[in-house]
């Protein structure tokens, strides 16, 4: 990169470092690798028809777990560099960040979650982790993409004080109340950035919610009215977009100049600084955090719990629990190299150590493909094939 960073950005050069040492790559940094590892994967694929609240199949215009992973990318970057953080380490860790998903969204996982319960549960943010760690297996010498320690501690944003005693290096800071590198905190508040606001806009084009009830939250009709203020006609789309890239301005100018206030008060002199700091330093103000907050209620209880999407959800959780509990009962239903690994997982770790395997194979699936092996399974009619 050629512009100079902070002292207090992650540096490439000075990585904790991979999990199997590799020599450095010739023309790009270590950030840079990881990234391009994270595009070349089947699971950053998959994201492309996996639900972010509205079902893939319900229509072309939706925010998929793909294009939301690029927004988070574009508004995660754009601070990176006003900040002089890493870039690319930031977008390693945007574009990867929600590799770990389930088909059908948060429907989807909680499903999967329930049928884990006895087996060690499921998150997705370690799922994330253990398909950059275990499961993509793509390279001669060793499993997983072997992503430096950076990237793979800003995928991991949360994680249950049980589950950090099992991750090793990963783990330790939930452990120790350290903090992640400041590329790990702001892609994480980008994701929130980026998921409010593309929110309404599906929203607002699936007609679930209207711009009437909208001008309820104060970061929208603060923008809504400028816009309409100065063009008086504007309607639709048009409109819409208008408002929410200025409410996106709106949020990000708060984290940059917050971030940068904290940023001079902490006065960190490199990324240990910032790792032993009490609090965050990335970060909204006080007064935004309770503006973004009644935007997400409103979103929870308007969208997410909107009976129609509510009915999408019961049906994930059929299809999930369906087929989670049919291979559990019997495996020869698995497709074969999923069978050999439930069998050898079953040796080692007993029936948690199979539901594990079977975890992976039914989070690992897109919305689509779960609806067709669900319609395989338990179509009787259907075909099997
Ligand atoms: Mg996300």
């Amino acid at each position: 990169m050629s512009e100079t960073k902070a002292p207090y950005a992650a540096n490439p050069n000075n990585t904790i470092g991979r999990q199997f040492a590799e020599p450095s790559p010739t023309y790009r940094s270590e950030f840079q690798r990881d990234r391009d590892r994270i595009i070349h994967s089947t699971g950053f694929r998959r994201l492309e028809y996996k639900t972010q609240v509205f079902v893939n199949h319900e229509g072309d215009l939706y925010r998929t777990r793909l294009t939301h992973s690029l927004e988070v990318a574009q508004i995660a970057r754009a601070i990176a560099r006003t900040l002089s953080l890493d870039e690319d380490l930031t977008e390693a860790i945007a574009l990867a960040h929600d590799i770990g998903h389930t088909p059908f969204g948060h429907a989807g996982q909680d499903a999967l979650n329930t049928c884990m319960k006895k087996h060690g549960g499921f998150e997705h943010n370690l799922q994330s982790l253990r398909i950059v760690d275990k499961l993509e297996k793509n390279y001669a010498e060793f499993d997983g993409l072997n992503l430096t320690f950076e990237t793979r501690e800003g995928i991991l944003k949360h994680c249950s004080l049980k589950n950090a005693k099992d991750l090793g290096d990963v783990g330790e800071r939930f452990l120790n109340k350290t903090q992640s590198s400041l590329e790990a905190q702001l892609t994480n508040i980008a994701d929130q950035v980026a998921y409010n606001n593309h929110d309404i806009d599906d929203g607002l084009r699936s007609g679930l919610i209207s711009i009437e009830q909208m001008r309820q939250v104060d970061l929208f009709s603060v923008q809504y009215d400028k816009v309409m203020w100065k063009y008086p006609e504007l309607t639709g789309n048009r409109c819409v977009h208008e408002t929410i890239r200025r409410m996106i301005g709106e949020q990000v100018v708060d984290l940059v100049e917050t971030s940068k206030a904290n940023l001079l008060e902490a006065n960190p002199q490199s990324i240990a600084d910032v790792r032993n700091h009490d609090k965050q330093l990335i970060s909204f103000s006080k007064e935004m955090i309770t503006r973004s907050q009644e935007l997400k209620k409103f979103l929870r209880e308007n969208l997410y719990f909107h009976h129609k999407v509510y009915r999408m959800t019961r049906k994930a959780h059929q299809v999930i629990e369906a087929l989670f509990n049919v291979f559990m009962e019997d495996l020869r239903l698995l497709p074969p190299e999923h069978l050999q690994l439930s069998r050898e997982a079953l040796l080692v770790g007993g029936e948690a150590g199979q539901a594990r395997i079977i975890a992976d194979y039914v989070a690992g699936m897109t919305d689509r493909y779960a609806t067709k092996e669900y319609a395989r399974l338990f179509d009787v009619e259907g075909s099997v094939f």
